[in-house]
């Protein structure tokens, strides 16, 4: 719990501003099913310790099928990495995120938080923005969530992490090879 602790202390504060945004806002654009931004990576995600260790969480309570997949998707990211990237987690079928509640922080405050010089990221917030929409809107601060992840030790790539658990754990095969069936008889 102490090492997660101040993960889960990040979580909250992207909690408070997240609802500051899109409160009096029922047509906010994260809320009309789009999953343009787990479809147009650009870079693979990266986590602190912390973050990949309650995302194993979700990773680890997922069908066998599931995991299986996703691990195919990570190792072929792997091997060849090209943006735009889709996130290997995303359920493409569904547009849904399968480990959304352990989802990492980037995910957390994408499209609610701005970056000096970066600006908004997400074209269809951007998009608004330039129309005029949202002029209220009071940003988060996104060099204050890279300060806060400084904090929780080093970040690795999503695939690195994954990977690096396929190689420990018996349950999921980064290699995307399907695990040995029971032998005949
Ligand atoms: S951040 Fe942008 S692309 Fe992502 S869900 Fe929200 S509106 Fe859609
Ligand atoms: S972890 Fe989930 S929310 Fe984040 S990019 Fe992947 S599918 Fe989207």
């Amino acid at each position: 719990m102490a090492a997660t602790a101040p993960l889960h202390r990040l979580h909250l504060d992207i909690d408070a501003r997240v609802a500051a945004v899109r409160d009096g806002r029922p047509d906010w654009p994260c809320a009309k099913g789009c999953d343009r931004c787990c479809r147009s990576l650009a870079d693979l995600p990266r986590l602190t310790p912390p973050e990949w260790t309650l995302l194993r969480e979700g990773l680890a309570a997922l069908p066998a099928a599931q995991l299986e997949a996703i691990g195919c998707r990570i190792a072929a990211l792997a091997a060849a990495p090209a943006p735009p990237l889709t996130c290997p987690l995303l359920d493409a079928a569904s547009g849904a995120c399968p480990v959304y509640p352990q989802r990492p922080v980037a995910c957390r405050s994408y499209g609610f938080y701005a970056q000096r010089e970066l600006g908004l990221y997400c074209g269809e917030i951007e998009a608004e923005v330039a129309a005029g929409a949202l002029a209220d809107v009071v940003w988060g601060n996104h060099d204050a969530i890279d300060r806060s992840l400084a904090t929780l030790g080093e970040a690795r790539t999503l695939t690195d992490w994954f990977v690096e658990w396929a190689a420990e754990a018996p349950g999921p095969s980064a290699a995307g090879a399907p695990q040995p069936a029971d032998p005949p008889g």
